[in-house]
């Protein structure tokens, strides 16, 4: 018998004041990338994003940015992270879907303002991504 896996249809919904502060950070950070872990809760494929957390012993260059995931405390209200491109566009690389953490990456482009912010799932999909 072959299992088939129903496909969730996520929704992604920011809370603004975390938007503000996701592109106050990449801002900063420019022309480095900034990384946050995004904090909130899902429910049957709605993510609410509600907080930010800066990740410990964090790394960042033009072109990458990380953390070891080993370091982070188990929390079941990280749902994700957000990573700046400060050049290029707001899709995910090879690297991105390979150290994919929790159920969504947001990445935010240059000029870093909320037209350029964009959800993306493990498989590198988008989702659809609302600012409440
Ligand atoms: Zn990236």
């Amino acid at each position: 018998m072959l299992f088939k896996k129903k496909k969730i249809e996520r929704q992604v919904f920011l809370e603004r004041k975390v938007l503000d502060s996701i592109l106050s950070y990449c801002q900063m950070k420019h022309p480095n990338e900034g990384i946050l872990i995004l904090k909130g809760k899902s429910k049957q494929g709605n993510i609410v994003i509600n907080g930010l957390v800066i990740p410990p012993f964090n790394y960042t260059g033009p072109t990458f940015a990380g953390f070891p995931h080993s370091f982070l405390p188990f929390d079941m209200s990280y749902v994700g992270i957000v990573h700046s491109h400060p050049s290029g566009s707001a899709k995910p690389s090879v690297t991105d879907l390979h150290n994919f953490f929790g159920l969504v990456s947001l990445i935010v482009k240059s000029p870093y303002d909320e037209n350029n912010i964009f959800a993306w799932d493990s498989n590198g999909d988008s989702v659809n991504l609302s600012i409440v």
